[in-house]
Formats: structure tokens, C-alpha cells, sequence
């Protein structure tokens, strides 16, 4: 047959995640915690499923859970949305991008991307018929250009996906970024999907520049979060998007087709949990900032060269002095020989720069992890 994703293989998580397994290898790689989540939480989920919350959800999200996340937006960044008609719950964050894709990207389309880009947008683009538009953030600070996003801007861009807290590089989009992008879309058709799963994980007291803080970017924009990341919970495959009624009414077309509904007694588990700890995810900048602390601390005196990370849970590190393999080799032999597995940088660009020497690193991690992991670094 000929395949509708000629390009695609099998993702790079997938792949280091098994090799790490394969090798015994400690897990740097794909991005998720190895600690547990909040007990309240696994208390809760424990008690709706005993309790018999167990067929399916309603197709836009368990009321109650609309109802907390519409509250969290509001408390976040004084955003007002309706829980009914506004706000759609899905299976993780990956389905609520893929149905945003869908719901507005027709052939001949042009969606704009920012490289190095997360893995799920392309094939999604592709299926939809549409052609992506690669524009490069520049390392180190990896921050958009401005000028080129006006340069690729034309009249067939039909959005723009936007990721910040940004994988797998750590930058955060600024206020003025903000700006410059409601300058570049007005007047225009141009949709946003913005994807802010780590919205919850930014440091140095940085603020997070949610799209729902900006009404003029909000009226054309899905907003996308995830529950993985937020409550350490990144095998429930609970996410969300946001969007005014006209494009949640196009997104949940593609929704009720895609999953239909979402875990249920998950959802419920989750309303309960935002309501009795609306607090939890205020904790979480101290609690991942000590944690990529004492990880680059670890690394001092090291032969790698730390990069900066201002959000998300991971950490680039580069290691032109130890080593001038590719990325994607380095990554492999390292999980093999070195016994420590992390994501080669280059596979998240179209066109990776020839000097790009960048892996990366999850430090959601105990910090016996942490140690372990720096002390092989460390010998390097
Ligand atoms: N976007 C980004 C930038 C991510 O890092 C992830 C998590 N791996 C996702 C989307 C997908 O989130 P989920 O696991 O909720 O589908
Ligand atoms: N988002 C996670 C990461 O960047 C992985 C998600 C996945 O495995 N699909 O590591």
C-alpha cells in the first residue's frame, strides 16, 4: 500500500524508551516522572472507579472537570471561558492537537512551525492535506525571529502552532514575543493552536505567556494543556483545549470521531483533585527549579556545557568537547555503553543545523535519579 506518511517512522520516544529499557539504561529520554503522583489523586481515581463512574464521559468532557479548568484559566491568567461550549477534554494533549489540525487545515494549507518542533504537528498537517512551514529558532536562546515569521507569513498560512514552555529546548516566549505575534496575525485569517502543556513549569520567576491572557490571540485560538504533565499523571492521557464556541464546535466534530470521549473516572478524579488542591500547580515552579538545580549542579566541572532551560522539565546539554558524533549516534551509544538514555536534538528540525551537538535530558526525576544520572555524565 502506499503509505499516507512516507517520512515518518516510529518517534523518538518510542525508540530511546525502549532501547533504555533494552539496555537497562537509566531514562532521561522520553519526558515523564518517575515519582508518584499526588496520593489525593490516586485516592480519587480509585474511589469514582469503585464508585462506578466507569462507561463512557459525556463527549466534551465531564462537566465538573469543564467546570475546575475554566476556574484554573481564570485564576491563571484572568482568562473567562464557558465551560460549555468553550472548553473540550481530551485523550492527552496529542489528541487535542491532531483534532485542532483537522478541524481547520485543508489542502493546500500552510501552518507555520517553529524548529526544533515537537514530533506530533508535522504528521498531523500532512494528513490533513496541508504543508508546513519550518522557521528555525536560533540557538542559544532559541527565541523566535520575527522577521522571518513575516517573511513566511502569506496567503495561504492557515495558522501558526506555537509551543512555550517550549520542547525540548526550554525556552519561554516573552511578553514582547506575544506582541510581535499579535502583530503579525491581525488583519489576517491566521488561526493559533497554542501548545502549552508546561505552562504549569517555568522558572527564575519567568511568567508563562499564555495565549488566553491575550483576548485579540484567544478569539483565534486553540489552546492546548495537558494533565500529564501538570499532576505527574502523563499515563492517563487527560488533556484539554480551549477555544472560542465557533472553533470548539469544529473541534469536537473531529473529536467525537477521533475518541469520542475520554477516560472517565480519570476526568472525575481530576475535578475532584482541582477543587480540593487548586493550589498543587503553584508548587510546581520551586519544585522542578530544584530539580534542574541540582541536576546542572551536579554537571559542574563536567564536560558538557549546560544550557539554559527557563521552563518544561528538560535540560539541552551540549557536547562538542567530548564528543563530534551525530546527535542521534551519540544518544544510542551513550544508552548502550554509558548505560544513560536521552533525545538527540537534531530530530525535532526539517533541516537540523551541521554543528548542532545537543541532547536532551528529562530531569523529572527523583533525585536519586538525578544523582546517578550526573555521576555518569560526570565521567564523560
Ligand atoms: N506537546 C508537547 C510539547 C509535549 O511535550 C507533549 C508531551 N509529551 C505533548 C504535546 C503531548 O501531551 P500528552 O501526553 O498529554 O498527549
Ligand atoms: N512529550 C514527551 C517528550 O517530549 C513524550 C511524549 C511521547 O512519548 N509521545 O518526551
Amino acid at each position: 500500500p502506499t503509505s499516507r506518511l512516507p517520512q515518518v517512522g516510529t518517534t523518538i520516544f518510542t525508540v530511546m524508551s525502549a532501547l533504555a529499557q533494552e539496555c537497562g539504561a537509566l531514562n532521561l529520554s522520553q519526558g515523564f516522572p518517575d515519582f508518584a503522583l499526588p496520593s489525593a489523586l490516586t485516592d480519587a481515581v480509585a474511589h469514582h472507579v469503585r464508585a462506578g463512574h466507569n462507561q463512557y464521559a459525556p463527549m466534551a468532557g465531564v462537566v465538573t472537570l469543564r467546570e475546575a479548568i475554566a476556574t484554573k484559566v481564570l485564576a491563571s491568567y484572568g482568562a473567562k471561558v464557558d465551560a460549555g461550549n468553550e472548553v473540550t477534554v481530551t485523550s492527552g494533549a496529542t489528541e487535542a492537537l491532531f483534532c485542532a489540525i483537522q478541524a481547520i487545515v485543508q489542502p493546500g494549507d500552510e501552518v507555520i512551525v517553529f524548529d526544533p518542533c515537537y514530533d506530533s504537528y508535522e504528521p498531523a498537517v500532512t494528513l490533513a492535506g496541508g504543508q508546513v512551514v519550518h522557521v528555525p529558532l536560533a540557538a542559544p536562546a532559541f527565541c523566535p525571529d520575527w522577521a522571518q515569521v513575516s517573511a513566511v507569513i502569506g496567503p495561504r498560512t492557515r495558522a501558526i502552532i506555537l509551543n512555550t514552555p517550549h520542547n525540548p529546548t526550554g525556552s519561554v516566549w516573552s511578553a514582547q514575543d506575544m506582541q510581535q505575534l499579535q502583530q503579525r496575525v491581525r488583519d489576517t485569517n491566521i488561526f493559533l493552536i497554542s501548545d502549552e502543556v508546561y505552562e504549569h513549569i517555568v522558572f527564575d520567576g519567568c511568567r508563562h505567556e499564555s495565549v488566553l491572557r491575550y483576548p485579540e490571540l484567544a478569539a483565534r485560538a486553540f489552546v492546548v494543556s495537558s494533565f500529564g504533565k501538570t499532576f505527574h499523571a502523563t499515563g492517563w492521557k487527560v488533556g484539554y483545549c480551549i477555544a472560542p464556541s465557533a472553533l470548539s464546535a469544529e473541534f469536537r466534530k473531529i473529536h467525537q470521531y477521533v475518541t469520542f470521549s475520554t477516560a472517565t473516572p480519570m476526568q472525575f478524579a481530576l475535578a475532584d483533585f482541582l477543587s480540593a488542591c487548586p493550589q498543587h500547580w503553584q508548587t510546581l515552579p520551586a519544585f522542578y527549579q530544584a530539580k534542574r538545580d541540582r541536576f546542572c549542579s551536579l554537571l559542574d566541572g563536567s564536560r558538557f556545557s549546560v544550557k539554559p532551560s527557563s521552563g518544561t522539565y528538560f535540560q539541552l546539554l551540549e557536547y562538542s568537547s567530548i564528543s563530534h558524533e551525530h546527535d542521534v549516534a551519540l544518544a544510542s551509544r551513550l544508552t548502550r555503553e554509558a548505560g544513560i538514555a536521552s533525545i538527540p536534538v537534531s530530530v525535532f528540525y526539517r533541516q537540523a543545523p551541521s554543528d548542532l551537538r545537543l541532547l536532551r535530558f528529562c530531569f523529572a526525576k527523583d533525585d536519586a535519579t538525578l544523582d546517578a544520572a550526573a555521576a555518569i555524565l560526570q565521567t564523560l
